[in-house]
This record gives C-alpha cells, structure tokens and sequence, in this order.
C-alpha cells in the first residue's frame, strides 16, 4: 500500500468532503494556538500544519508507528482542541483512512464487484448513513461502485464527520459464510 499517496489524498479530501471538519478549526478563535484574531492568510498557513502534521500521523499509523490515543495527543499539543474534539478528529481520519485503504483494494477487483455499508443502524444515524443502511438492495445485493457515486454517502469518507460506518465487499462476505 502507498501509504503517503492515501493518507494525502484521505487529508486533502477531509476539508473538501467534510467541510465540518474545516469549520471545526476555524469558527472558534482559540481553537488552533496562535490564531487568535490573525488574517486568513496565517489561518491557512496554521491549517495547513495541522494537514501536514496529520499526513505525517497517518503514514506512520499505516506502518503501525504510532497509536490512535497518541494521534490525538500529538494534535491536541499543536491546537487548542479539547481531547474530545481531537480524539473525535482523529478517529474520523482513521475512519476515512481505513475505508480509503479498502477503496485502493476495491480497485484490483472485477468493476461489477457489489458493497454493502456496514455499521450501527441506531437512534444517532445522520439523514445520508440512515438512507444508503435501510436501502433495501444494501442489505439484498449491495451496490456496485458505480451505484454508489449516486449515493449521498462517500466510499472513502462515508457520511462524513464522525461517521461510524465503513464498506464490505459482498463477495468475501459470502466467502466467509
Ligand atoms: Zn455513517
């Protein structure tokens, strides 16, 4: 596995897909150390060490270097996040992180390949994971990839912000059977 190019593409896609991400570092002044009342422009720059320092993370997790708990540390000591806020930033980029890994599998198997999302169905599913869970061909057949393009949940970011649902394929589910 190219770690750097997923972990890259995993960060770069956070502040595109998830934009509550990105909003979570810049709506409130003290959430990132040294922001308070700078210009955007530094913004940016603070942001972008938090991406480059959270690529860096990543890399090292996929070799197995370092912890989740240390992840979240490490993010903490460079923002004002609460341990809340960075444990539960650091497991959303583990979550796409882990589901971006499938996603570089998926594409070594046959394009008619179907999977299902799989995952808590409980009182806290968000409106776009409750839809694509009780979509009565994801518990019959799955759903090709192509499928799910038109789907309001991401193959590599799921529905997003805390997002507590990844992909399966069908067929190693059955394989296991
Ligand atoms: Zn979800």
């Amino acid at each position: 596995m190219n770690y750097k190019k997923i972990a890259i593409s995993v960060v770069k896609g956070l502040y595109t897909v998830c934009p509550s991400i990105s909003d979570y570092l810049k709506t409130d002044p003290d959430m990132i150390k040294k922001k308070i009342l700078i210009e955007e422009p530094e913004l940016s720059n603070t942001i972008q060490q938090v991406k480059s320092e959270l690529i860096q993370m990543l890399m090292l997790f996929g070799k197995g270097g370092i912890t989740e708990w240390e992840m979240a540390k490490r993010l903490k000591n460079m923002t004002n996040l609460s341990s809340g806020q960075a444990n539960m930033l650091i497991n959303t980029v583990l979550r796409c992180f882990s589901r971006a890994m499938f996603a570089e599998s998926a594409k070594d198997m046959p394009a008619d390949s179907r999977y299902y999302y799989d995952g808590p169905d409980d009182d806290l599913l968000r409106p776009e994971c409750a839809e694509v869970m009780h979509n009565p061909k994801n518990v019959a057949e799955g759903f090709t990839l192509a499928e799910i393009a038109d789907l309001p949940v991401d193959f590599v970011f799921g529905g997003g912000f805390n997002c507590r649902h990844s992909w399966a394929s069908v067929a190693s589910e059955e394989a296991r059977e």
